[in-house]
């Protein structure tokens, strides 16, 4: 369980995650959804140890993770921006950061494995990233997210890049892999059809406040504010 207690984020005089009180239960896929400058990013990069809170706290299971150094914090991140080493194979561009952090050459080895193995590229293990697709690099970053076996995967518009056909199909393959893995998934969008799709719950925020957390078919049918109504609503 994640959670955040009274956690407010300020650049300056700009605040921009205002108070926000969440819990993210182990193994749901919660997403964060609102308009872009909301404060969803800044959410995802406190708990990933990317950024500091200002005031407030988050605990992993019950611990806070406050001086806990991002590699200690058992989490994965994938970002739009998945920058994948151009001139290593996708297997070491997957065991480059476990090399890094010294771990030993046969559990490398094998968690590099299980790794291609969920996303499907074990086949592709040998190429670089210029001989894959969009969808397969995606899969790729995915991939090394996950060979950290961690316990929380934030994923901030990972599909962003991708088209819309491809999009769907990753859409599916994510939803798969985290029914397959039941690891925690925190997925930020400001795309309302992915959120609602995709998600156990879905966070919705605005301005920097988290105006109302719930099950998609909750959002539609309760939603407790105008803004939730609309953004939820919109295209559908
Ligand atoms: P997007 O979908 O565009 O990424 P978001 O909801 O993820 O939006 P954040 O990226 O969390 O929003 O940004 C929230 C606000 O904080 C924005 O107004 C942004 O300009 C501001 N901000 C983010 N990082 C910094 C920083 N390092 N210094 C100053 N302001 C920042």
């Amino acid at each position: 369980v994640t959670r955040y207690e009274n956690v407010v984020k300020s650049y300056g005089a700009l605040t921009v995650v205002k108070g926000l009180n969440l819990e993210v239960r182990r193994g749901e896929f919660l997403s964060l959804l609102g308009p872009s400058g909301s404060g969803k990013t800044t959410t995802l990069m406190m708990l990933a140890g990317l950024e500091t809170p200002t005031s407030g706290r988050i605990l992993l299971d019950g611990v806070s993770i406050e001086g806990i150094p991002p590699h200690r914090r058992n989490i994965g991140v994938v970002f739009q921006n998945y920058a994948l080493f151009p001139h290593m194979t996708v297997a070491e561009n997957l065991a480059y950061p476990l090399k890094a952090r010294r771990m030993a050459r046969p559990e490398i080895g094998s968690r590099v494995q299980r790794a291609l193995e969920i996303v499907k590229l074990e086949s592709l293990a040998e190429r670089r990233p210029a001989q894959l697709s969009g969808g397969q690099q995606q899969r790729v970053a995915l991939a090394r997210a996950l060979v950290f076996e961690p316990s929380v995967v934030l994923l901030d518009e990972p599909l962003g890049a991708l088209d819309r056909q491809l999009r769907e199909t990753m859409q599916l393959e994510l939803k798969q892999l985290h029914s397959e893995t039941s690891v925690t998934m925190i997925y930020v969008t400001h795309d309302q059809g992915e959120a609602m799709t995709m998600s156990d719950r879905v966070a919705v925020f605005h301005d920097g406040n988290l105006l109302q957390c719930a099950p998609p078919k909750q959002l539609y049918d309760e939603p407790e504010s105008a803004f939730v109504a609309e953004f939820v609503g919109e295209n559908n």
